[in-house]
């Protein structure tokens, strides 16, 4: 019997037919990348945790990519004889593997015990990391490992570095010894079943839900719809909450589609998308937009932020996971149609946060409309650099205070079909300017892809070629977004008379 590891039971926990392909057919995932990137965050935030639970560095990390699985276990054995703190200690019992990633000995009565924790970049306990300390600390106790207890870390989102490294208090520990060993009964029987699935000939029976994106998203998700009935008009598409009754309504079908869907069950919104949907035709309240604008002067400023965010802070004075703006793009309109254009981006790799905050002061006026789509984001970085910088914070508030949200006035007065329920700007864009297209720039194409790009040029490897690449990619794609914003007010504000030109 081969070991299942414990990221195969917790695959299996999510849904056995995931488990059955990572096993038989591993070729068809296709991580998205926010799951990269969620990996990714991971090793950083484990990284830290050796400094913080080993800061004279005198433990051993058992490397099992390195050595490979015989190896690790065998050095992990000879470890746990030592009175070492141990990083990624391996043990394997009950058809089943595991690596610990902190392992701290603890004298207790004349004998060496164990305090086993487990690492998460995440700000709470969740439930699945309950399973995962308890499959954890089952495999180690069966493997006959003496633990004292057993404990879950996670990232204090309260925690602000004060640099050089000091990142005492970043992680926060909960203890979940007493509910862990209690659950050893139901670890021996997800191990038993796991292997049962694995050992299926064929592939088990499991249709697409919920469970597809908790606790993981799946990567095998294209996979699975393929397999299923193909839609014309998904529910999917039906924007907002969906009440109970339509949830209900909808589970009996093997395969809901908008037409099946009683207008009832639906909310204004969700009538629209199904009525415009269906009949292919554009909803437009044409006079509703114009009077939802005709308030604003000139200059109109248009503007877009790009934001990083990092588990472990790496600047000064920043918390974990706060978003912290890199880039912005603006576009000034006046009455007779000139655009004006204005872009901060730092790739030095040092806190862009204080000249990104000064270069928004420089170019943003004293008054007039600030657009943004979306302004809760926006707004937020704005408030988050008036609390950092004080000598700034009238300012800043100022800006703050001008901001006008494009994204409520499109949702309430324009959908077309293609939009499929949603009004991101990437899917309103096509519509209304079907000129502009984020399919032709090169690079990058949407924020998260923004944040990769930010990450690989500020990494000390990059050459100083490819940096410039990545800078001309991130100011096309910002400066596209507010482009795009001016081209939706436009749209919006009926001012087909002004043609937009650049100074
Ligand atoms: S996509 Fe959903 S149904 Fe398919 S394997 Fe993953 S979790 Fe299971």
């Amino acid at each position: 019997m081969r070991n299942l590891s414990k990221s195969k039971l917790i695959a299996y926990r999510q849904c056995p037919k995931r488990l059955w392909l990572e096993i038989h057919h591993p070729e068809l995932r296709n991580d998205s990348a926010g799951t990269l990137t969620s990996f990714r965050i991971g090793f950083s935030v484990g990284d830290v945790a050796q400094q913080i639970y080993d800061p004279e560095q005198l433990g051993e990390v058992i490397d099992v990519q390195r050595d490979g699985f015989a190896a690790a276990l065998k050095r992990s054995t000879e470890l746990l004889e030592s009175d070492k703190p141990i990083f990624e200690a391996g043990f394997s019992a009950g058809g089943a593997l595991a690596f610990a990633d902190v392992m701290l000995p603890i004298e207790q009565d004349g004998k060496r015990m164990w305090h086993m924790v487990e690492v998460k970049s995440s700000t709470q306990v969740k439930a699945y990391h309950r399973d995962d300390a308890a499959i954890q600390s089952f495999i180690a106790a069966k493997a006959g490992v003496p633990l004292i207890s057993i404990a879950l870390a996670h990232i204090n989102n309260q925690f602000v570095y004060s640099g050089d490294r000091d990142y005492r208090g970043l992680l926060k520990e909960h203890d979940l010894t007493g509910e862990s060993l209690a659950r050893e009964g139901e670890v021996s029987e997800w191990i038993e079943a796991a292997h049962a699935t694995a050992g299926l000939s064929d592939e088990p029976d499991k249709k697409t839900g919920k469970h597809c994106k908790t606790p993981f998203e799946c990567g095998f998700l294209s996979y699975c719809q393929s397999q299923e009935p193909q839609v014309e008009y998904p529910i999917s598409w039906l924007p907002g909450v969906h009440s109970k009754a339509l949830k209900a309504h909808a589970a009996s079908y093997s395969a809901p589609d908008l037409r099946d869907m009683p207008n009832n069950l639906l909310s204004k919104l969700q009538q629209r998308v199904k009525a415009q949907t269906l009949s292919g035709e554009v909803y437009f309240d044409k006079t509703g937009a114009v009077e939802a604008l005709e308030a604003y002067s000139f200059p109109a400023y248009f503007l877009d932020f790009e934001t990083i965010q990092f588990a472990v802070p790496i600047w000064k004075g920043t918390r974990p996971y706060r978003q912290i703006p890199f880039q912005f793009s603006l576009h000034t309109l006046d009455e007779r149609g000139k655009l004006d254009s204005h872009a901060f981006l730092d790739l030095s790799g040092d806190d862009p946060s204080l000249a990104f905050a000064q270069s928004l002061i420089a170019v943003c006026g004293k008054s007039g409309p600030v657009f943004v789509y979306n302004a809760g984001f926006e707004g937020a970085r704005i408030k988050e650099l008036a609390e950092r910088f004080s000598e700034l914070a009238l300012d800043l508030l100022a800006i703050k205070a001008r901001l006008v949200d494009l994204h409520p006035i499109t949702k309430k007065n324009y959908y077309h079909p293609s939009q499929r329920g949603s009004w991101s700007i990437k899917a309103v864009l096509p519509a209304v300017a079907p000129d502009l297209s984020y399919k032709a720039l090169t690079g990058v194409k949407d924020g998260g892809m923004a944040m990769d790009a930010y990450l690989e040029a500020i990494h000390g490897e990059t050459t100083p070629e490819r940096k410039v690449e990545i800078e001309q990619q991130l100011l096309a794609y910002c400066g596209l977004d507010t482009y795009a914003m001016v081209r939706l007010w436009q749209f919006l504000a009926g001012r087909s008379d002004l043609s937009l030109e650049e100074l």
